[in-house]
C-alpha cells in the first residue's frame, strides 16, 4: 500500500465522541508505508481516550482487509497528544487577540459610580488617541447603552470565515457591546448562573472589536460567578477599582482586590479611582466638601500597596451626561479634566 492509500483509508475512520475523521482532526502524527510494513503513529488529545483501542483495531482491520498479506507487519502507536496550550486555548484566543490591555473595572458595592467611571476613562482614553472598547458585564443593571446613548441597540451580526460575528455600538469614538443589547432590563435580575455566563462567553468571544489599544470591562458590583468566567476566559491585564470615600474602608473593597490577587487569578490591580471624593459648589468654586471623608482612598492605597489613579469629585453635569448619553469626558471643562488625568495614570501603568 502506498502513503496515500493509507492516508485516504484512515480519513475514513471516525472519532466516535468528536464526529470528524482522525485525519482532519490531527489525531495522525505519522503514518508510513513501505513495501511490507506500515507503522502509524496517534496521538489523542485525551490520556486515555476510551475509544482508542476499537480505532487502532479498525486501522489494522481495514488494512489487512485491503491487504491481507500486511498481516502482522503493522504498528500502531497511540500515544497522548502534547498539550497545545493550557485551558480552552483556541476560545480564550480570538476576543483578546488584537486587544493590546483588557481591563476589568469593578467596585465592591453598586452604586458608586462604576459605570460612570467606566464609561467616562472610555472616553477620556479615546481622547488621549487610544483605540477603546467597553465590555458591559454588569449584568444586574446593564447602564453603558444609557451612558452613551446606544439604547435599543441590536448588533448585527456578520460572518467572518467559520464564525458568526457581532458588530459592538459605536459612539464618541468607542466600541461598546453590552449584555443590556440582549435582555429587557426588568429581566436582568433573573439572568443568573449559566443563562448569564453563556451570554457573556458569546460576547467575550463573538464581538467583532477589531483592533483595540484597550477593552474595559464594567463588572457587576462584588465578586461572584460573572467576575470568575470574565477571568477564566478573557486574558484580563489589569484591574481598576472604582469607590467612594464611604465605602473605601469596607471590606468588600478588600474582597474585591483579594479577588485579583487570588492564586490562580493574579492579576495586577492597576490602580483604584475615587469617586465622589469631594464636593465643589458652584458658586464656590475654590472649596471643597469632603462630605463622605478625606484621605480613606489615599490610606487604602498606601495599605494595599496600590496607585490612586485619580479623584472624581462629585458633578451635577456627570449625571446629566450619564442620563443624557453623553459622557462628560467628550466635553472640554474642569469636570472633563479629572477624568482625562486618572486616563493618563491608566494608560501609563498599563504600559501603553
Ligand atoms: P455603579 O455602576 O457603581 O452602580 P453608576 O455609575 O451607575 O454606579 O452611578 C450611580 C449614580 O451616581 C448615577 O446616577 C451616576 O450618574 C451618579 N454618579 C456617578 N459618579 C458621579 C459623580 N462623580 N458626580 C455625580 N454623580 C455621579
Amino acid at each position: 500500500m502506498t502513503q496515500q492509500q493509507v492516508t485516504e483509508l484512515l480519513r475514513t475512520i471516525v472519532h466516535p465522541e468528536t464526529g470528524t475523521d482522525i485525519v482532519s482532526s490531527g489525531m495522525v502524527e505519522r503514518a508510513e508505508a513501505s513495501s511490507d510494513k506500515i507503522s502509524i503513529t496517534l496521538a489523542f488529545p485525551k490520556g486515555r481516550d476510551p475509544f482508542a483501542a476499537s480505532i487502532k483495531r479498525q486501522i489494522l482491520e481495514q488494512i489487512t482487509n485491503r491487504d491481507p498479506s500486511l498481516e502482522g507487519k503493522i504498528t500502531v502507536i497511540v500515544k497522548e497528544a502534547a498539550p497545545k496550550k493550557p485551558s480552552p486555548a483556541p476560545e480564550k484566543k480570538n476576543a483578546a487577540d488584537q486587544i493590546k490591555r483588557v481591563i476589568a473595572i469593578a467596585s465592591g458595592k453598586g452604586g458608586v459610580g462604576k459605570s460612570t467611571v467606566t464609561a467616562n476613562l472610555a472616553v477620556a482614553l479615546t481622547r488621549l488617541g487610544y483605540k477603546v472598547g467597553v465590555l458591559d458585564a454588569d449584568i444586574y443593571g446593564p447602564s453603558q447603552p444609557q451612558m452613551f446613548g446606544v439604547e435599543g441597540y441590536m448588533p448585527p451580526a456578520v460572518k467572518e470565515g467559520e464564525e458568526e460575528l457581532m458588530i459592538p455600538a459605536e459612539a464618541y469614538g468607542v466600541e461598546i457591546m453590552s449584555i443590556g443589547f440582549f435582555i429587557a432590563p426588568t429581566d436582568a435580575l433573573i439572568w443568573r448562573g449559566p443563562m448569564a455566563t453563556n451570554a457573556l462567553r458569546q460576547m467575550i468571544h463573538q464581538t467583532r472589536w477589531g483592533a483595540l489599544d484597550f477593552l474595559l470591562i464594567d463588572l457587576p458590583p462584588g465578586t461572584g460567578d460573572v467576575h470568575l468566567t470574565i477571568l477564566q476566559e478573557l486574558k484580563v491585564n489589569g484591574a481598576i477599582i472604582v469607590s467612594t470615600p464611604q465605602q473605601v474602608a469596607l471590606a468588600d473593597v478588600v474582597r474585591g482586590i483579594q479577588m485579583f490577587r487570588a492564586p490562580k487569578i493574579e492579576i495586577p490591580i492597576l490602580g483604584i479611582i475615587e469617586n465622589m471624593a469631594w464636593f465643589t459648589p458652584a458658586e464656590l468654586p475654590e472649596n471643597r466638601y469632603y462630605l463622605f471623608g478625606k484621605g480613606g482612598a489615599q490610606a487604602l492605597a498606601a495599605r494595599e500597596g496600590i496607585t490612586l489613579l485619580g479623584q472624581i469629585p462629585i458633578i451635577q453635569s456627570v449625571m446629566e451626561g450619564s442620563e443624557n448619553g453623553q459622557p462628560v469626558a467628550s466635553e472640554d471643562s474642569l469636570s472633563s479634566s479629572y477624568y482625562l488625568e486618572a486616563a493618563r495614570e491608566t494608560a501609563q501603568k498599563s504600559g501603553l
